[in-house]
């Protein structure tokens, strides 16, 4: 293990809103957090958008920013609470006008556009269930989605709408209208201008009532290991992506954030839209993609203070030649969190050396619905670790016994099923249309998340691997991200995906696919140093036998590496669903 990364009050920028993790994990209870949030008025029920948007406007936080939006060419706009009430009132009575109701299904297909944002929060507020999908699919994943998700309504672009869904219409009966967000006329055939749709609408609207229980979002799964799952996510959930806000990003009344995701992805909706606006802070939002220096000055020019982003890009950006400190004022910036994948502990201490903060790992899935095991600002850092399970959440290592046991692993360093205990808010209630898979999730009064990890005495998680990724070689497990990690130790490689291939006499081979730093060219004299450096490091069980050069991992569009893939090409089997691949590898 690497050395620990101590956490002491005289480092804290600001005093954590979690001070005492052990206190107050004892005393933790979700009805006390609930108490912590409004409710609708007069009680009737929980409202995702009520909390994030209209308790705001009753208060001094009326006239607060709440959303400034970053376009790709440079224009900025600026959404106070009052502004985004008045949208997002507008968007549900549109929806009312065209007979939307609750529990009708309405999908975003947009890049991050304000649209985005007052759609979803309208879509709450009419309690209509909201459906972000990733405006870089093609037709094919898009009609899975849409059809699979019962589509009634869909909000794009035109040009979206023309390239990638006006061939779908026949197969999509029940999808009734389509919003366009930049068009001023109607277009026939239930294509719809929004603007002319939202000019007529009023800005009054007061939110039906809601049962904490209502379905709230459809959001599918990264498709890392097949084909994306459609996971359903209540209300009640904002109990959870309130509580994250608050003791794992540490939001406070001042502070600017900024989450890097996409809302087609969980963690764009749960933490780019939802957490912040329930903190009542300032979300930054990015229309454009990524790129380094882009996000270094958004950074410094909007002084972030809180930044979640993923191991992605942050490899990207150890990748590159930049001294981000000595170029960009980032005096503002005083938390660096990420999620999606493991974070290597090199990139941890990277964070430490060069923007002379550690990033925080934190865990969890579409599945969860928000954060469940992360590390906190005010709890030592070990890298490597997604650190301690939120208050009110139980987390175990468990193994299986059979279809309906498992039994808990007390014994530290064991490697297991990570599993949580169900009936936290944010749990999914359900796989769309597939209930035997949504019900094989549950073992012996636990959730399985897919996951094998391990827990050290104190109580610190550490990931192994998917379930589905994990290599059997000479009698021992090994999880591909422990030998990615060891070879992103050497000064030369970027990023690694490592696979197992079938082998007659060890099970499986520990396949490595390495790509290199900027300036560094592949030669067989690297690849033999590469091969000796992870035997030094790992020993030579867990090495991997085999390196190949690659120039880029295929990776999901929200950055997560396709291990499957890798080995399906490898091994000339078919690739599978590819709906999520990133098509620039
Ligand atoms: P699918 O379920 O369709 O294969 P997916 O699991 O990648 O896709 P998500 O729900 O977006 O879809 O991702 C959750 C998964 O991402 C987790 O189960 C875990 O494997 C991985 N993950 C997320 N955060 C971390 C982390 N901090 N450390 C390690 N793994 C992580
Ligand atoms: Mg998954």
């Amino acid at each position: 293990m690497r050395d620990v990364i101590r956490k002491s009050s005289n480092s804290w920028i600001v005093q954590p809103n979690l001070l005492n993790y052990d206190a107050t994990c004892a005393r933790f209870s979700w009805e006390e957090i609930r108490l912590e949030l409004d409710g609708l008025p007069s009680g009737k029920g929980l409202n995702i958008a009520h909390e994030a948007v209209d308790r705001h406007v009753k208060g001094p936080k009326c006239d607060h920013l709440a959303i400034r939006w970053l376009g790709k060419d440079g224009k900025v706009l600026d959404f106070t609470y009052r502004n985004l009430k008045k949208h997002s009132n507008r968007f549900a009575n549109v929806l009312g006008q065209l007979g939307i109701n609750k529990g009708d299904r309405v999908f975003a297909l947009a890049g991050r556009i304000p649209d985005l944002y007052i759609t979803a929060l309208g879509t709450l507020k009419n309690t209509s269930i909201f459906c972000p999908l990733f405006s870089a699919f093609g037709p094919e994943p898009l009609y899975q989605r849409l059809g699979r998700g019962d589509a009634k309504v869909v909000m794009t672009t035109e040009q979206l709408y023309k390239k990638k869904i006006a061939g779908l219409r026949d197969r999509l009966p029940q999808l009734q209208h389509v919003l366009l967000a930049d068009v001023d006329e109607d277009m026939g055939d239930g294509v719809r201008s929004l603007p002319k749709l939202m000019s007529g609408a009023s800005s009054e609207f007061t939110i039906p009532s809601t049962d904490p229980e209502d379905m709230a979002i459809l959001h599918f799964t990264s498709g890392t290991t097949g084909m994306p799952k459609g996971a359903v996510h209540v209300h009640n959930a904002v109990l959870t992506h309130y509580i994250t806000g608050k003791y794992v990003l540490d939001f406070h009344p001042e502070d600017i954030f900024w989450c890097t995701a996409d809302p087609g992805w969980v963690t764009g909706s749960s933490y780019g839209i939802i957490a912040p606006l329930v903190h009542g802070i300032t979300n930054i939002v990015d229309e454009a993609d990524f790129d380094a220096e882009r996000w270094y000055s958004i950074l410094e020019k909007q002084k972030v203070s809180i930044w979640y982003t993923a191991p992605t890009a942050i490899r990207m950006l150890m990748r590159m030649n930049i001294k981000p400190t000595e170029k960009y004022d980032l005096s503002q910036l005083r938390l660096i969190h990420s999620v999606g994948e493991p974070l290597n502990p090199e990139a941890v201490i990277w964070g430490q050396r060069v923007l002379g903060l550690p990033i925080h790992d934190n865990w969890w899935q579409t599945e969860t619905g928000g954060i469940m095991i992360a590390n906190y600002p005010s709890v030592d850092i070990r890298p490597g670790s997604m650190g301690l399970p939120l208050p009110g959440i139980e987390a175990a290592i468990v193994h299986r016994l059979d279809e309906n046991t498992v039994c808990v692993v007390k014994e530290p360093g064991v490697e297991g099923d990570l599993a949580l205990k169900p009936g936290w808010p944010s749990m999914f209630r359900e796989y769309l249309h597939d209930e035997k898979r949504y019900l094989k999730c549950f073992v012996g009064g636990w959730y399985i998340t897919g996951d094998l990890a391990k827990c050290d005495a104190d109580g610190y998680f550490w990931f192994v691997g998917r379930a589905d990724d994990i290599i059997k070689t000479s009698g021992h497990m090994v999880g591909p991200f422990e030998v990615e990690s060891a070879l992103m130790e050497h000064p030369a490689v970027s990023e690694a995906g490592v696979i197992g291939k079938p082998d007659p006499v060890i099970g499986e081979l520990v396949k490595a696919f390495v790509s290199l730093k900027q300036g560094v060219e592949p030669s067989d004299r690297l690849r033999l140093e590469l091969l000796g450096f992870a035997r030094k490091k790992l020993g030579s069980a867990v090495a991997p036998k085999e390196i190949q050069f690659i120039g880029n991992l295929p990776k999901t569009r929200s950055g997560k590496i396709m291990r499957r893939l890798l080995k399906a090409r490898e091994l000339g089997l078919p690739e599978g669903d590819l709906s999520t691949l990133e098509t620039s590898e």
